[in-house]
């Protein structure tokens, strides 16, 4: 018997590879068929011409004709990854970089992290066979310190230009100057929307390849009033049109996580009770934070007969193309970063989008037939509110690690720095005194060894120079996790809405009596004694994948502490030495690692200190006389890294 039923399950081994491989053949065709039918498909050939007569090429293509996927793997085709050299291609967005890299590597057929890989901060999936490699433009514009002439790629590929993130700005100016020097580097400069004109012109009036648009007519909605409450009015919109209208996907644009998940338990909720009357729902959300296995369930396709909701936030916009979008619900807001240079308060604050958004948001309703696009606002508003154009970031945020780097990387006289748009002034000039006060720039204004080492860590000038102090005070083991700590974005706590005291009494056994960052350091240091355990985390109502988070961070950390030989050391100190490391951060009597304006003026991760540490810490920027006098006005304007309210 035992023989024949290890026959049977041979035998069902084999059926099942058979189908397997069947199913994979089925997959590939459709891969392929995909590729063809994208709009970039038939410019391949004049694409590739053009790219080899010209060493600066700016591409103009809506959103979803294959730009970001196709063309690195037509440019690898052409022979562009021969003699070890690499394609990269910047994103302006960590989901996009590792989202697209996924599929390009599934296109490819290679396994993620070999031929194809990302390179965002703090992870790094990329090997020595790697040829095409997407990137964070910030991550490249950490990569310009190890090598400054980019010598391992032979394309670059400068992608979502429209969005015009800081670092993406910085990089204009970079790539710029590279390809002067470099004429064997190819350079493109990728975009969705009509800023072509203005690349053009920057790059030295750069060719414009414009890949024509396949897009269908899309209806446009207005409510007839305002919306006092656009989530609830997201999920009446999405319900009604879910019974009311033809099949085909729906993309809903909210503005972060809470916002997203209390719009997908509504959902859930409602959708329950109208019960099996209505055909099948799949809810999905996506946001930076989701771990990317949810993520990807974006991509799956819809079963026949049902509908899926996408639950977004401006990823979608351009980084993300979903297919067979058919609706989109539009109530025109964003969370948006700003920085008052008067304040140096940073605020991240949900605000009505541009004009351009809300055309950009309503084409992805057309990609593959005609649409519909419900904005949950006014004609009136469109028409009289709303801005044209987002500005763009290097004009509205804080610019201490982006001055950082390029004073590292050499590049003293910033006020003619080649910017598309330059930055205020007065930010500049806030960003180069936070330098000075933290003992990164000399009064000259030129790099200190201090800040070339600070220059060495991708993260706020501020951690880094808490990073650099732990080695006079003897602390940095526990210095390095308090970082890594601060720098995971998600929350650590969970508060299960139906178990709310325990969460808060669980959080409470944590504090620490000096200090926030203390706290953060207990908690990390509890779960590493667990040995990393998943049971602790749930016990304590700690997010697991936060603390997973922070270990990845906290190994990088290290290794870069390494780096700036700083040797790691613990439990030589006591706590006042910790905090003195933590007051080389600078602001004053309480640090705070971040000073947000959401309702509310808000300081987050505080930790108490004493005035006369900062005398010991930055004696080049205080003197006793001024600590003594509480109305003085250095107040240092030094803040935090904003992120995301709750
Ligand atoms: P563009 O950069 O011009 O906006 P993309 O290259 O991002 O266009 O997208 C082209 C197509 O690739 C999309 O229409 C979509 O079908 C497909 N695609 C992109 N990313 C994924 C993914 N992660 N999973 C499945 N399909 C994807
Ligand atoms: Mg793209």
């Amino acid at each position: 018997i035992d023989f024949i039923q290890a026959l049977q399950l041979e035998g069902n081994k084999e059926k099942k590879e058979e189908q397997e491989k069947s199913e994979y053949r089925k997959m590939r065709m459709t891969i392929e068929e995909t590729k063809k039918s994208l709009p970039v498909y038939p410019f391949r050939e004049p694409l590739i011409e053009a790219i080899r007569n010209y060493q600066i090429l700016i591409v103009e293509g809506e959103t979803g004709s294959g730009k970001t996927t196709q063309i690195p793997q037509y440019l690898h085709e052409a022979g562009f990854t021969a003699d070890d050299k690499k394609i990269g291609c910047t994103q302006p967005r960590r989901v996009a970089a590792m989202s697209v890299a996924a599929r390009v590597a599934q296109e490819m057929n290679v396994k993620l992290g070999n031929e194809v890989g990302y390179s965002i901060r703090f992870e790094d999936c990329t090997s020595d066979r790697t040829v095409i490699k997407y990137m964070t433009d910030g991550t490249l514009h950490r990569e310009f310190l190890s090598e400054p002439d980019l010598a391992s790629y032979s394309v670059m590929i400068i992608d979502e230009a429209h969005e015009r993130t800081l670092h993406t700005d910085i990089l204009f100016g970079l790539v710029k100057d590279i390809t002067r020097f470099r004429p064997d580097l190819k350079l493109l400069i990728s975009s969705a929307t009509l800023d072509a004109e203005k690349f053009s012109k920057f790059f030295d009036d750069a060719p414009i390849f414009r890949i024509p648009g396949r897009r269908f007519p899309v209806d446009i909605y207005y409510t007839k009033a305002p919306e006092a409450d656009y989530v609830d009015a997201c999920v009446v919109s999405v319900l009604q049109i879910h019974a009311t209208q033809p099949l085909g996907d729906i993309l809903v644009f909210l503005t972060g996580q809470e916002e997203i998940e209390t719009c997908v338990e509504m959902l859930q909720e409602r959708t329950k009770k109208i019960g099996k009357k209505l055909k099948e729902l799949i809810i999905l959300p996506v946001y930076a934070n989701l771990p990317s296995d949810m993520q990807a369930k974006i991509f799956d396709p819809t079963p026949e007969g049902a509908r899926k909701v996408v639950l977004a936030t401006n990823i979608a916009e351009t980084s993300l193309t979903i297919d067979n979008i058919i609706y989109v619900i539009d109530p025109g807001f964003a969370k948006q970063n700003n920085f008052n240079s008067k304040t140096g308060m940073e605020s991240l604050m949900v605000v009505p989008i541009s004009k351009a958004s809300a055309n950009q948001r309503a084409g992805r309703a057309g990609r593959v037939a005609p649409g519909k696009c419900f904005r949950l606002y006014t004609a009136w508003a469109y028409k009289y509110e709303l801005e044209e154009n987002t500005t763009p970031e290097i004009q509205r945020i804080n610019l201490g690690n982006a001055v950082l780097t390029l004073k590292a990387l050499g590049i003293n006289d910033l006020i003619h720095f080649d910017f598309l748009d330059p930055p205020p002034h007065e930010t500049l000039v806030l960003a180069l005194e936070q330098l000075y006060a933290l003992g990164a720039l000399n009064h000259h204004g030129e790099l200190t060894k201090a800040g070339r080492r600070m220059a060495e860590f991708p993260t706020d000038p501020m951690l880094a120079k808490m990073l650099l102090a732990s080695e006079k005070y003897k602390c940095s083991e526990e210095i390095v996790t308090i970082a890594a700590m601060l720098s995971v974005n998600s929350s650590i706590f969970y508060r299960p809405k139906d178990k709310i005291i325990h969460a808060d009494t669980a959080r409470k056994n944590f504090f620490h009596p000096k200090g926030d960052h203390l706290t953060l350091m207990n908690i990390y240091n509890q779960w590493a004694e667990t040995e990393h355990s998943v049971q602790w985390c749930y016990e304590n109502f700690v997010q697991y994948r936060s603390m997973k988070r922070a270990r990845d961070v906290r190994e990088q950390l290290a290794s870069l502490m390494d780096r700036v030989e700083i040797e790691m050391i613990s439990g030589v100190s006591d706590d006042t030495s910790i905090r003195k490391a933590i007051t080389a951060e600078l602001p004053r009597w309480v640090i705070y690692h971040e000073l947000v304006f959401t309702s509310k003026e808000f300081m987050r991760q505080v930790t108490e200190i004493e005035s006369k540490w900062l005398l010991e810490v930055a004696p080049h920027y205080y003197k006793s006389k001024e600590l003594e006098d509480s109305t003085n006005k250095k107040m240092p304007k030094t803040v935090g890294k904003s992120s995301d309210t709750k």
